[in-house]
């Protein structure tokens, strides 16, 4: 595909990703936007140069400040809009060419995309829930032993999730010292989490469920997802009921919402699955990503150290079968329900996803580029996530989410 738009090789923004998302320019209203290089099309803009004529696309839904509606249209539909814009993408004669509707990417204010209804966080990174059980509770039993026949989650908190670039204030609880009383005061243990998470495309009703085979049917696309943590929060409260403050004060997002269908050439098989699962958690073909992602730390002015390098493709559990299994007792989906990952490890300790991890509970510091070194994050940092598959050539990225950790209230 050869588009009149000029695009630099390593954008996360190529002509076979568009990814949705919800932007403003000087303090305007919000309009649904793709991104294209280094540039956001404005999809209310194009709808009246008719670059949608004929795919039943009302401007009220490109005219709006969530997702929500838009992908409410069904995948026919969001995808027709996608395809439609990579044909006018390469079509010298397109009115989108050098109109006002391709807006550079600096003018623009990117916003949450979707009204999220529902947050769940799953725990499905084998490494990671191993990780974690070796330093929480038992070395030698670390998966507990429900882990390898259900997608462990919980239910999170929908109304703290923000978009890229909000700060984040480090949270203030309730902690237990090794030893003595409990205390209150700003977390000791703050730490990031870097996972992905999909976002709802078609709901259900109370009462049904969806099978493995049609979960992607349900999946409109994909974020980075940071699921900022309070590790001596949570380890104080986490019994018997699972996260509660220790997770509910923040998570973000990037921007940009990559759809399935732009994602689909980067299938992978996922790890074998031994004990066996349940037929209704059984699938069938890739339905792993292969989609490399990184985490960088950066102290208040100061250069950035990537700490992590992880792959999403090493999730032991898939989408399909969180989504199958948040199902199986009839629990209903809706458009916007957010649901995430779980922190992504892979096998080696360069790959963890969090600092808990990458510290072993502050046990072996990280050392960053400025010299200085980490167990878990400082007041000033800047934590940044980046995602993106690449396979013949061709890049599909998500861009970033990036946040910075101030000091408590
Ligand atoms: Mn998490």
């Amino acid at each position: 595909m050869n588009t009149w738009l000029t695009i630099s090789p390593d954008s996360d923004f190529s002509i076979h990703n568009l990814p949705f998302g919800i932007f403003s320019k000087n303090g305007g209203s919000k309009h649904v936007g793709v991104a294209i290089g280094d540039y956001v099309i404005d999809l209310g803009a194009a709808q009246e140069l008719g670059a949608f004529d004929g795919l039943n696309v009302t401007n009220d839904v490109l005219e709006n400040d969530f997702l929500n509606d838009f992908i409410a249209l069904g995948k026919p539909t969001t995808n027709a809009v996608r395809l439609r814009l990579q044909e006018h993408l390469c079509d010298d004669s397109s009115p989108l060419k050098d109109s006002d509707a391709l807006i550079p990417m600096n003018d623009v204010q990117m916003h949450l995309p979707v009204k999220v209804g529902d947050y769940t966080d799953f725990y499905s990174s084998i490494e990671h829930a191993t990780n974690v059980g070796k330093m929480f509770r038992d070395p030698e039993n670390a998966l507990l032993p429900n882990w390898k026949h259900l997608p462990v989650g919980y239910h999170g908190r929908a109304s703290s999730i923000v978009v890229s670039g909000v700060d984040i204030h480090r949270p203030k609880g309730q902690t237990k010292p090794p030893e003595g009383d409990p205390v209150y005061g700003p977390s000791q243990r703050m730490d990031f989490e870097l996972e992905m998470a999909f976002i709802v495309g078609k709901p259900t009703e109370l009462g049904d469920q969806i099978t493995t085979e049609n979960a992607m049917d349900h999946i409109f696309g994909m974020v980075l997802f940071n699921d900022w943590s309070a590790r001596d929060i949570q380890k104080w409260e986490y019994v018997p009921l699972g996260p509660f403050l220790g997770k509910s004060f923040a998570s973000s997002i990037s921007p940009w919402v990559v759809t399935m269908e732009a994602l689909e050439p980067f299938k992978v098989a996922g790890p074998e699955q031994d004990p066996p699962v349940l037929d209704y958690l059984k699938t069938d073909g890739a339905l792993n990503f292969d989609l490399n992602l990184t985490v960088e730390i950066e102290p208040d002015g100061s250069e950035p150290t990537v700490v992590s390098n992880s792959n999403f493709k090493y999730m032991y559990w898939n989408m399909a079968q969180q989504l199958a299994h948040h199902t199986v007792n009839g629990c209903n989906v809706n458009i916007g329900d957010m649901m995430a990952s779980g922190t992504i490890s892979g096998k080696s300790p360069d790959s963890y996803g969090s600092m808990l991890e990458l510290s072993w509970a502050g046990k072996n510091p990280v050392n960053l580029n400025d010299g200085s070194e980490r167990k878990f994050l400082n007041d000033g940092d800047t934590v940044t996530m980046k995602g993106h598959c690449e396979k013949d050539g061709t890049r599909v990225g998500f861009g970033e989410v990036r946040s910075k950790l101030l000091p408590a209230k």
